[in-house]
């Protein structure tokens, strides 16, 4: 605030204080009439007038406030609203059992239908697919969705309340790989929809470690969820009501990804899953090509849906093969420790940075718990192979000579509090970080994550360490550091051109990719454009006698998780976006319920508003208008309707002094006349407003 400024608003403030005393001896009196001050300055006379006029004497008077009482609510209001657009930019959906799709189910048999239940609005956002026909419904993925940026809130999970109208017909949950957007939904969907789980080996590992997440305060207590491995390699069908269904390997950035095969009565349904074609994985196990190509030749391909994530990459996304030269000459040649960050489930990866570990006579410790459970279940699975004696504590580094160190952590995003990020600041717990010490970032920021990860950087090379990002590799001298798990166009449209498919419909990813991929396939796939669409979360797609139409819509959205795990109403959510915004006022006065006479000094508690040490003169002021309200208007009107009315006035105040508009709660303690206390409970914040 300026000089100018403090100087008029602290002159408001005393001319309000000023004319208090009318309203008070007007309220003594008995009558609620407010006769203006005859010191007041002629333009207030004329607020006065239109605030206190005849028609408003029932309520608290304003008082001689510069600003409408209309002004104060409608900026209350815009905070309000502000809040509902940032919840409704999820689609939050209330947790509620009543919610319920409006749409018959389907029973005849010339009709499949595919409804996407999430992953339709962004890259990693709650992919959840439904194929049903006749008395056949199978779900594909489950997943979470960790972009959600509000207070409080660890992740939403897809409303899955349109299971309520197939429940008894659905037959499994189809998993195509590992990663938390296509599983982290899981134990909040599967117990109260229950039935089988199908995935490849590591796949249904990772789900196992989810669904007993108990530390991620996960419940799924009294249920035993039933899991199918599925044989990628053998080419294993399994049969799902009416349906067949096969995983085909897919090369991803985690083990064991695939896609998944649904023969249909009506045609043969692909999901590409999260892929790409890369011919040279570390794990030597490419996609499976050759089987893709088989589905291509029967012409019977109704529909392929395919990951759209990369549609803005030209060409191919390179092997994962040309990182390995990279790791090997940083690792070899660091004259002290090394500190490598990456993704941690993948695998390849962390394979390949122990690899080149080992061959520079290093020792692993792997900082980062979803890292090290995940290492541990590859190691279990055979998935990863790590040589005996090479992994070891993080508590054990200290003591090696810095020539042999070599840590794999998490927080190659930049994320709060992950290993990397306590490093770059001295925070963690063994290890400090120093000159002469290289830090590899081998990933590149997710959208949303660039600032996080620009200031992680920023913060390590305060520490004098050697960095190498693998955004910058070139400019820090050394090779590629990170390649993406996704097909760039070119693979995107290999794909179309293996299976061969009737129609085509781009998944996991907003309009913008999943635009960019539609018109790849048209444009330089030479796909009938007539044969592909988008299609939304909530849209139904029918196929009927081999042809696709938009069928009846339902109900979708996101329900949120906080970080106990609990789900959280989106009204609590809202109420801290408000807080966020203006903090929140408690006024507490407590009154002898017989005279109406304020029985103590009224209390102001305010949080995230201002500090109120540096503004006496404003407590004062709330003070004396809590004094006049009571005096006022306590005996005259209904608790509730006094505890309204207390509020509005005090919004109205503290946006004529601050123009700003906190929640304000008002709490009220009549106590009775016989001596005992009627204190009211302090009201919920969600039921005060
Ligand atoms: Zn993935």
């Amino acid at each position: 605030m300026t000089e100018d400024k403090k100087k008029k608003h602290l002159e408001r403030l005393r001319q309000h204080q000023a004319q208090r005393s009318t309203g008070e001896d007007a309220a003594r009196g008995g009558s609620s009439n407010s006769k203006p001050s005859a010191k007041k300055p002629a333009s207030r006379n004329n607020n006065t007038k239109q605030n206190g006029g005849a028609k408003k004497t029932n309520r608290i008077q304003t008082n001689g406030m510069e600003t409408h009482r209309g002004q104060a609510i409608r900026a209350s209001r815009r905070t309000h609203e502000m809040a509902d657009k940032l919840i409704e930019i999820h689609n939050v959906q209330e947790i509620s059992p009543e919610r319920r799709a409006n749409v018959k189910p389907l029973t005849d048999k010339e009709v499949l239908r595919l409804t996407p239940l999430g992953g339709q609005d962004g890259i990693g956002e709650k992919n959840m697919q439904v194929l049903e026909y006749g008395d056949t419904a199978v779900v594909i993925d489950c997943g979470m969705d960790l972009g959600i940026d509000l207070p409080g809130v660890n992740f939403g999970i897809p409303d899955a309340s349109y299971l309520d109208k197939i429940k008894h017909k659905l037959k499994g949950y189809i998993i195509t790989h590992g990663h938390l957007d296509h599983i982290g939904g899981m134990p909040y969907v599967v117990p109260k929809y229950p039935a089988p789980i199908y995935g490849s080996h590591f796949t249904i590992g990772m789900v196992k470690k989810v669904m007993g997440d108990r530390e991620r305060g996960v419940e799924v207590e009294n249920f035993e969820p039933e899991f199918v491995e599925m044989n990628m390699d053998n080419h294993e069908k399994l049969k799902l009501g009416d349906f067949y269904v096969e995983l085909i390997r897919m090369t991803h950035s985690i083990p064991d990804s695939s896609a998944v095969v649904i023969e249909t009565p009506l045609g043969r349904v692909i999901n590409s899953g999260d892929f790409r074609l890369d011919p040279e994985p570390l794990d030597h196990r490419p996609s499976d090509v050759e089987r893709l190509k088989e589905f291509g030749k029967d012409g019977k391909t109704l529909l392929l849906m395919s990951d759209s994530t990369n549609s803005q990459k030209e060409g191919r996304t390179p092997t994962e093969s040309t990182l390995e030269p990279s790791f090997h000459d940083i690792i070899t040649k660091a004259e002290g420790r090394v500190f490598v960050a990456s993704f941690s489930s993948n695998m390849n990866r962390i394979q390949m940075i122990i690899n080149a570990a080992v061959a520079a006579g290093r020792k692993v410790a792997i900082d980062g718990r979803s890292m090290l459970s995940t290492l541990e279940l590859a190691v279990k699975l055979g998935t990863i192979k790590v040589p005996r004696g090479t992994v070891t504590t993080l508590k054990s580094m200290p003591n090696l000579p810095d020539r042999e160190v070599l840590v794999v952590q998490t927080g190659g995003q930049g994320e709060l509090n992950a290993s990397l990020q306590r490093m770059s600041v001295g925070e963690h717990q063994y290890l400090k970080l120093k000159e002469g010490d290289t830090v590899v970032i081998s990933s590149t920021p997710i959208p949303g994550n660039n600032v996080r990860y620009d200031q992680i950087s920023d913060d390590l090379i305060r520490l004098g360490v050697r960095l190498y990002r693998a955004p910058t590799h070139k400019v820090d001298g050394v090779g590629p550091l990170h390649v993406s798990g996704h097909a760039s166009r070119e693979e995107q449209l290999e794909l179309i051109d293996y299976v061969k498919p009737k129609y085509f419909i781009p998944i996991y990813a907003g309009p913008l990719h999943r635009k960019y991929h539609m018109e790849n396939a048209i444009y330089n796939g030479g796909f009938d454009s007539r044969n592909t669409f988008m299609l939304d979360a909530g849209e139904t797609m029918d196929f009927v006698n081999g042809v696709a139409k938009y069928g009846p819509k339902v109900p979708v959205g996101t329900q949120l998780v906080d970080n106990t795990g609990s789900l959280v109403p989106s009204v609590v959510v809202k109420d801290r976006v408000v807080l966020a915004e203006d903090g929140v006022v408690t006024v507490i006065v407590t009154v002898d319920r017989k005279s109406g006479r304020l029985l103590t000094s009224p209390d102001i508690i305010t949080r995230g508003f201002i500090y109120m040490r540096d503004n006496a003169e404003l407590m004062d002021g709330i003070r004396n208008e809590l004094k006049r309200a009571v005096n006022q208007r306590f005996k005259r009107v209904e608790l509730d309707r006094f505890k309204q009315e207390l509020k509005d006035h005090i919004t109205h105040f503290l946006f004529e002094h601050t123009r700003r508009s906190p929640m304000v709660i008002p709490v009220v303690n009549a106590i009775g006349s016989n001596g005992k206390s009627q204190i009211k409970p302090k009201p919920k914040p969600d039921a005060s407003h």
